[in-house]
């Protein structure tokens, strides 16, 4: 054996799994189980206390997901991981470990549409107060630090017009006030940015976009970067103070490292529900196997589409980070430099009624709601995901009347083209 350390394709495609031990299979299988029996009494009792890892019932962990959650943590740099069922179920469950009512966290108000939602309506209703900051003005993240501050959220690339984030930057404001750096890392994948590497302490996904891959599964991981010493002064009495479900232990003293992952899946998970279906998981897994293939010709398709747009008559403007003339191109090339992902918007000079038409003159591009598909979509954020904003909020977060969004897929660069081509002409 080498002791060369596996390079990013290589753990895309075995990272986490073996083969199967009882029947040779290669592939991971999906352990389509809801329980899983004991050994014997003690081991039943050692489980249930956390005295040793095993599998117990699927909601709390099952053998497939093992391998997803290995996986994406050896692929983002992290100490480990947790699957849960979505995107959105991620960001409660960590919240939920941070986060005790009457708390504030501090997001970037370029965000996913749902996520703005979910922050601002649902998270309301359980005590947590978001409170918004702007990913291009480094010092109003500084400006919102209060005493009740327990995290920052970030994108990486942020929704919808592809924006980088100065991750770098942001994780000092955090380190200075003593709290963690979340970053949503859904639209570059670990790919193209690793949020770990520039100070983020933990990564949640969406896997339903770019690591599954292929449009046909919803889900969600939180990897846990074994960066933050959660014991400081009972800020997060979740992870420091003794747990009464499990006879008193202090998570972050037996678990150290990984103590966070744990609690989501011990305190989160196990009591809020949303458990990934090993089916699920399992196309998750097979998408990740092609993720660095995938990545690659999104990327290259994109940027040949936004500079075709770039120089198309009907159109006013492209984001689009990969291009030079770009304002986060710097950005991009510091953070993305494979490129700078598959997602951007662009706005038409005819305003709100030329972006509905093209919607529907489109043919290759689907218009719905998703991204990080094999194929090609595309929506206009202000008349559905973002239609909730009123006009000024639309327009800060990258969303106005005018503003097309796509998300590239992995076909043709020149069919796509041509499409575009139809669309914006006719
Ligand atoms: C889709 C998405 C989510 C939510 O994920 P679901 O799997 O739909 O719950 C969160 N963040 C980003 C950036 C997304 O694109």
């Amino acid at each position: 054996m080498s002791d060369r350390l596996p390079g990013f394709s290589t753990l895309a495609v075995h990272a986490g799994a073996q083969p199967d031990p009882t029947t040779g299979a290669r592939a991971t299988p999906i352990y389509q189980t809801t329980s899983f029996v004991f050994n014997d009494a003690d081991h039943a009792a050692s489980l249930f206390g956390l005295q040793a890892f095993g599998n117990i019932y699927t909601r709390i962990g099952n053998p497939t997901n093992a391998v997803l959650e290995e996986r994406v943590a050896a692929l983002e740099g992290g100490t480990a991981a947790l699957a849960v069922a979505s995107g959105h179920a991620a960001q409660v469950v960590v919240l939920q470990q941070l986060l005790q009512p009457g708390d504030e966290f501090i997001a970037a108000r370029k965000l996913y549409g749902g996520s703005i939602n979910q922050f601002t309506h649902a998270f309301k209703s359980f005590g947590w107060n978001v409170v918004w900051a702007d990913p291009d003005d480094i010092a109003s993240f500084e400006r919102a630090v209060t005493p009740r501050t327990k995290a920052i959220f970030i994108e990486s690339i942020a929704n919808p017009a592809g924006s980088i984030t100065d991750i770098e930057a942001i994780s000092t404001v955090a380190r200075k006030a003593g709290v963690p750096l979340i970053v949503d890392n859904t639209l570059a994948s670990p790919y193209l940015i690793r949020p770990i590497d520039h100070g983020a302490d933990i990564v949640v996904h969406s896997l339903t976009k770019f690591l599954g891959g292929h449009g046909n599964s919803l889900g969600g991981i939180i990897v846990d970067a074994g960066t933050f010493d959660w014991s400081t002064g009972g800020k997060y009495p979740m992870l420091s103070e003794p747990r009464p479900e499990y006879h008193g232990i202090r998570l972050q003293e037996t678990f150290g490292n990984f103590a966070f992952a744990i609690a989501c899946r011990v305190l989160g998970l196990r009591d809020l529900g949303p458990a990934l279906s090993p089916f699920n998981a399992f196309m998750i897994l097979t998408g990740i196997e092609t993720l660095p293939l995938r990545m690659q010709k999104h990327c290259d398709n994109a940027k040949a589409v936004a500079e075709f747009l770039a120089g198309h008559p009907a159109v006013a403007s492209v984001s689009y980070a990969g291009l030079p003339s770009d304002k986060y191109n710097q950005l991009a090339r510091k953070y993305a430099p494979k490129g700078a992902g598959a997602v951007f918007t662009f706005s038409l000079k005819g305003g709100y009624d030329a972006g509905v038409s093209l919607v529907s003159k489109l043919q290759l591009f689907s218009h719905l709601a998703n991204v990080g598909d094999t194929r090609s979509l595309v929506i206009h954020p202000a008349s559905t995901t973002h239609s909730q904003l009123d006009d000024a909020a639309k327009v800060k977060s990258g969303a106005g009347p005018d503003v097309v969004r796509l998300s590239v897929g992995i076909e043709d660069k020149e069919d796509l083209i041509a499409d575009l081509e139809q669309a914006l002409g006719a």
